[in-house]
Protein backbone atom coordinates (compact mmCIF):
# COMPACT_ATOMS: atom_id res chain seq x y z
CA UNK A 1 0.00 0.00 0.00
CA UNK A 2 1.21 3.52 -0.96
CA UNK A 3 1.06 5.65 1.95
CA UNK A 4 3.11 8.71 0.30
CA UNK A 5 4.14 9.81 -3.24
CA UNK A 6 7.29 10.89 -4.34
CA UNK A 7 7.04 13.83 -6.73
CA UNK A 8 9.68 14.51 -9.41
CA UNK A 9 12.07 16.62 -7.83
CA UNK A 10 12.91 13.41 -5.18
CA UNK A 11 12.25 15.21 -2.23
CA UNK A 12 9.13 16.22 -1.59
CA UNK A 13 6.59 14.27 0.08
CA UNK A 14 2.06 14.58 -0.60
CA UNK A 15 0.53 13.15 1.98
CA UNK A 16 -3.55 12.47 2.35
CA UNK A 17 -5.20 13.76 5.39
CA UNK A 18 -8.60 13.39 6.10
CA UNK A 19 -11.27 15.29 8.19
CA UNK A 20 -13.78 13.46 10.27
CA UNK A 21 -16.57 13.87 12.70
CA UNK A 22 -20.07 14.57 12.92
CA UNK A 23 -21.64 17.21 10.94
CA UNK A 24 -21.33 21.25 12.29
CA UNK A 25 -18.32 20.18 14.45
CA UNK A 26 -16.45 22.82 12.41
CA UNK A 27 -14.22 20.12 10.34
CA UNK A 28 -14.76 23.17 7.04
CA UNK A 29 -13.81 25.80 9.25
CA UNK A 30 -10.82 24.24 10.88
CA UNK A 31 -9.44 23.50 7.13
CA UNK A 32 -10.73 27.22 5.94
CA UNK A 33 -8.83 28.91 9.18
CA UNK A 34 -5.72 26.58 8.25
CA UNK A 35 -5.70 26.76 4.41
CA UNK A 36 -6.90 30.21 3.96
CA UNK A 37 -6.98 32.31 7.43
CA UNK A 38 -10.63 32.66 6.77
CA UNK A 39 -13.58 31.99 8.87
CA UNK A 40 -17.55 31.31 8.17
CA UNK A 41 -20.44 32.09 10.62
CA UNK A 42 -22.38 29.64 8.79
CA UNK A 43 -22.11 26.25 7.25
CA UNK A 44 -22.04 26.75 3.56
CA UNK A 45 -23.40 23.67 2.03
CA UNK A 46 -20.90 22.00 -0.71
CA UNK A 47 -21.80 19.99 -3.39
CA UNK A 48 -19.07 16.42 -3.13
CA UNK A 49 -15.57 16.33 -2.04
CA UNK A 50 -12.86 19.15 -1.46
CA UNK A 51 -9.65 18.83 -1.27
CA UNK A 52 -7.29 21.65 -0.32
CA UNK A 53 -2.95 21.24 -0.37
CA UNK A 54 -1.07 22.88 1.74
CA UNK A 55 2.95 23.31 1.42
CA UNK A 56 4.08 22.36 4.68
CA UNK A 57 8.37 22.82 6.06
CA UNK A 58 8.93 19.67 8.30
CA UNK A 59 12.88 19.06 9.22
CA UNK A 60 14.07 21.24 6.50
CA UNK A 61 11.87 19.50 3.50
CA UNK A 62 8.81 20.57 1.82
CA UNK A 63 5.87 18.38 2.37
CA UNK A 64 2.39 18.86 0.96
CA UNK A 65 -0.41 18.12 3.00
CA UNK A 66 -3.34 17.64 1.04
CA UNK A 67 -6.39 17.68 3.35
CA UNK A 68 -9.91 16.73 2.31
CA UNK A 69 -13.27 17.97 3.61
CA UNK A 70 -16.33 15.78 3.48
CA UNK A 71 -18.16 18.66 2.22
CA UNK A 72 -21.76 17.18 3.67
CA UNK A 73 -21.10 13.41 3.21
CA UNK A 74 -20.73 12.74 6.63
CA UNK A 75 -24.31 14.24 7.57
CA UNK A 76 -25.83 11.03 5.92
CA UNK A 77 -22.74 8.63 7.58
CA UNK A 78 -22.19 7.94 3.97
CA UNK A 79 -18.29 9.17 3.64
CA UNK A 80 -17.62 7.11 0.78
CA UNK A 81 -14.67 4.96 0.38
CA UNK A 82 -12.71 7.57 -2.06
CA UNK A 83 -12.78 10.06 0.46
CA UNK A 84 -10.97 7.58 2.54
CA UNK A 85 -8.72 5.78 -0.32
CA UNK A 86 -5.10 6.72 0.37
CA UNK A 87 -5.40 8.37 3.26
CA UNK A 88 -2.55 8.14 5.86
CA UNK A 89 -3.62 10.42 8.54
CA UNK A 90 -7.09 11.76 10.12
CA UNK A 91 -7.85 14.54 12.29
CA UNK A 92 -10.66 12.96 13.91
CA UNK A 93 -13.04 16.08 15.40
CA UNK A 94 -15.41 16.79 17.65
CA UNK A 95 -17.45 19.68 19.36
CA UNK A 96 -16.53 20.75 22.88
CA UNK A 97 -20.08 21.94 23.38
CA UNK A 98 -21.69 19.29 21.89
CA UNK A 99 -21.27 15.84 23.89
CA UNK A 100 -23.30 14.09 21.43
CA UNK A 101 -20.19 14.51 18.90
CA UNK A 102 -17.61 13.00 21.44
CA UNK A 103 -19.80 10.10 21.85
CA UNK A 104 -19.80 9.57 18.37
CA UNK A 105 -15.78 9.61 18.25
CA UNK A 106 -15.24 5.88 17.99
CA UNK A 107 -17.25 5.66 14.90
CA UNK A 108 -14.95 8.30 13.36
CA UNK A 109 -11.56 6.15 14.12
CA UNK A 110 -10.00 4.02 11.36
CA UNK A 111 -6.78 1.64 12.75
CA UNK A 112 -4.97 2.72 9.18
CA UNK A 113 -4.84 6.04 10.21
CA UNK A 114 -2.67 7.89 12.21
CA UNK A 115 -4.61 10.29 13.97
CA UNK A 116 -5.26 13.54 16.03
CA UNK A 117 -8.62 13.71 18.27
CA UNK A 118 -9.66 17.27 18.16
CA UNK A 119 -12.18 19.10 20.76
CA UNK A 120 -13.05 22.36 18.34
CA UNK A 121 -14.85 25.61 19.31
CA UNK A 122 -12.61 26.23 22.43
CA UNK A 123 -13.29 29.40 22.53
CA UNK A 124 -17.19 28.58 23.66
CA UNK A 125 -16.05 28.44 27.10
CA UNK A 126 -19.65 28.76 28.93
CA UNK A 127 -20.91 26.11 26.48
CA UNK A 128 -18.54 23.14 27.31
CA UNK A 129 -19.94 19.46 27.94
CA UNK A 130 -16.61 17.69 27.50
CA UNK A 131 -13.45 18.55 29.78
CA UNK A 132 -10.36 18.70 28.54
CA UNK A 133 -9.12 15.97 30.66
CA UNK A 134 -12.01 13.66 28.79
CA UNK A 135 -10.77 14.42 25.74
CA UNK A 136 -7.49 13.93 26.88
CA UNK A 137 -8.27 10.22 28.30
CA UNK A 138 -10.14 9.19 25.00
CA UNK A 139 -6.94 9.89 22.94
CA UNK A 140 -4.94 8.14 25.31
CA UNK A 141 -6.98 4.91 25.38
CA UNK A 142 -6.86 4.88 21.65
CA UNK A 143 -3.07 6.18 21.64
CA UNK A 144 -4.06 9.17 19.52
CA UNK A 145 -2.64 12.57 19.53
CA UNK A 146 -4.61 15.59 21.46
CA UNK A 147 -5.37 19.32 20.92
CA UNK A 148 -8.80 21.16 21.31
CA UNK A 149 -8.92 24.23 18.97
CA UNK A 150 -11.33 27.32 18.23
CA UNK A 151 -11.34 27.72 14.69
CA UNK A 152 -13.22 31.13 15.34
CA UNK A 153 -10.25 32.53 17.48
CA UNK A 154 -7.27 30.00 15.52
CA UNK A 155 -6.32 29.14 18.84
CA UNK A 156 -4.13 25.57 18.03
CA UNK A 157 -5.22 25.15 14.70
CA UNK A 158 -2.05 25.33 12.79
CA UNK A 159 -0.88 23.31 15.69
CA UNK A 160 -2.96 20.68 15.15
CA UNK A 161 -2.60 20.21 11.21
CA UNK A 162 1.57 20.67 11.64
CA UNK A 163 1.41 17.59 14.66
CA UNK A 164 -0.37 15.20 12.38
CA UNK A 165 2.03 15.68 9.22
CA UNK A 166 5.26 16.06 11.55
CA UNK A 167 3.91 12.87 12.85
CA UNK A 168 3.64 11.36 9.32
CA UNK A 169 6.77 12.33 8.14
CA UNK A 170 8.20 10.82 11.35
CA UNK A 171 6.63 7.47 10.45
CA UNK A 172 7.49 7.19 7.30
CA UNK A 173 10.39 8.28 6.90
CA UNK A 174 11.64 5.82 9.42
CA UNK A 175 9.81 3.12 7.17
CA UNK A 176 10.91 3.56 3.63
CA UNK A 177 14.92 4.23 5.20
P1 LIG B 1 -18.57 20.91 9.70
O1 LIG B 1 -19.96 20.51 9.41
O2 LIG B 1 -17.90 19.97 10.64
O3 LIG B 1 -17.76 21.17 8.47
O4 LIG B 1 -18.65 22.30 10.51
P2 LIG B 1 -18.51 23.80 9.97
O5 LIG B 1 -17.08 24.15 9.76
O6 LIG B 1 -19.43 24.02 8.83
O7 LIG B 1 -18.99 24.61 11.25
C1 LIG B 1 -20.30 24.43 11.80
C2 LIG B 1 -20.69 25.67 12.57
O8 LIG B 1 -19.84 25.83 13.70
C3 LIG B 1 -20.56 26.97 11.75
O9 LIG B 1 -21.64 27.82 12.10
C4 LIG B 1 -19.25 27.57 12.22
O10 LIG B 1 -19.23 28.96 12.12
C5 LIG B 1 -19.19 27.09 13.68
N1 LIG B 1 -17.80 26.91 14.16
C6 LIG B 1 -16.82 26.18 13.56
N2 LIG B 1 -15.70 26.22 14.30
C7 LIG B 1 -15.96 26.98 15.38
C8 LIG B 1 -15.20 27.38 16.52
O11 LIG B 1 -14.02 27.07 16.71
N3 LIG B 1 -15.84 28.16 17.45
C9 LIG B 1 -17.14 28.55 17.30
N4 LIG B 1 -17.67 29.31 18.27
N5 LIG B 1 -17.88 28.18 16.25
C10 LIG B 1 -17.31 27.41 15.30
MG1 LIG C 1 -18.25 20.87 6.49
Amino acid sequence: MAFYSEEDSGDDYLFKIVLLGDSGVGKSNLLARFARNEFYSNSKSTIGVEFQTQKMEINGKEVKAQIWDTAGQERFRAVTSAYYRGAVGALVVYDISRRQTFDSVGRWLHELHITILVGNKKDLKDAREVSTAEGKSLAESETLFFTETSALDSSNVNAAFQTIVKEIYDILSKKVI
